[in-house]
């Protein structure tokens, strides 16, 4: 969990604009964008532009920032997208299901009836 932080990684990419991706909102602090590979319509990320690999080794004060983002941009998806439910989620290590060792947040918008594919 405390391994140092990898820039290689393909969010550190994204960020740089050395890889693409959908943008759907960014400031000083994060950059949201859509996953690639999305459970559901709507499935999107955000990450914290200060490198960190995990929750357990960002500074309390970026993490406070970043769930405050993670918070109006679920708001722009419910009014966006009329889900009925939204999973916000992150994972810590690859035991625990991370494969992206840069902090991000899923935001994950659910629908009645949806069996968690795009
Ligand atoms: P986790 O590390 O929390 O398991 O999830 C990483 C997430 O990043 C996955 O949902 C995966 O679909 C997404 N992902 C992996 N590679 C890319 C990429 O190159 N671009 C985008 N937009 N998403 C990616």
């Amino acid at each position: 969990l405390h391994a140092p932080y990898d820039a290689s990684n393909i969010f550190a990419k994204i960020m740089a604009g050395d890889v693409p991706c959908a943008k759907i909102y960014e400031d000083d602090d994060v950059l949201s964008f859509m996953d690639a590979f999305p459970q559901t319509r709507g499935h999107c990320l955000v990450i914290p532009k200060a490198a960190s690999r995990n929750i357990l080794d960002t500074d309390p004060d970026v993490l406070a920032r970043v769930i405050t983002k993670v918070q109006k941009i679920a708001k722009g998806v419910e009014a966006t997208l009329s889900p009925d439910g939204i999973v916000v989620t992150q994972f810590n290590g690859a035991p625990a299901g991370q494969t992206v060792f840069h902090l991000h947040f899923h935001i994950i918008p659910r629908y009645d009836g949806d069996k968690q594919k795009p």
